[in-house]
C-alpha cells in the first residue's frame, strides 16, 4: 500500500492542488525576466511589453518554478494563490491593480 506522504514534496508543507497565477499589469515594468526563465508560464504583450500569463492554473509540481519567476519579477508582479485556497497563502505579495489575462 503506497504513503501518500512519500508523493508530497518534502520541502514545501504548504503545497495546493492547484496554484493560480496572477500578475499586476500596472506593476509590471517588461523587464522579461518571466517569460525568459518560464515561458510555459509566461509571455509578454507585443503591443506593451508586459507581461500575459499563459495558463491561469498550474498544478503543485509547477510551484518551485512559479515560485522561482514570482521571487526574480523587479516589479513583484507575480502573485501565486491557492486556486481553492486563502489568498496569498502560496506567495505573501500583495498590490491593487491585479489583472490576470485570458
Ligand atoms: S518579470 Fe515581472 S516586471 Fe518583468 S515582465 Fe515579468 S511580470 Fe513584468
Amino acid at each position: 500500500m503506497a504513503d501518500t506522504a512519500d508523493t508530497a514534496d518534502s520541502t514545501d508543507t504548504t503545497v495546493a492542488a492547484r496554484v493560480e497565477i496572477r500578475v499586476d499589469r500596472d506593476s509590471c515594468v517588461g523587464s522579461g525576466a518571466c517569460a525568459l526563465f518560464e515561458p510555459d508560464f509566461f509571455d509578454q504583450s507585443e503591443e506593451d511589453g508586459l507581461v500575459v500569463p499563459r495558463v491561469r492554473e498550474a498544478g503543485p509540481e509547477a510551484l518551485p518554478a512559479l515560485r522561482t519567476a514570482a521571487s526574480r519579477c523587479p516589479a513583484r508582479a507575480i502573485v501565486l494563490v491557492p486556486a481553492d485556497g486563502p489568498e496569498g497563502a502560496c506567495d505573501g505579495q500583495a498590490s491593487a491593480g491585479w489583472d490576470r489575462s485570458d
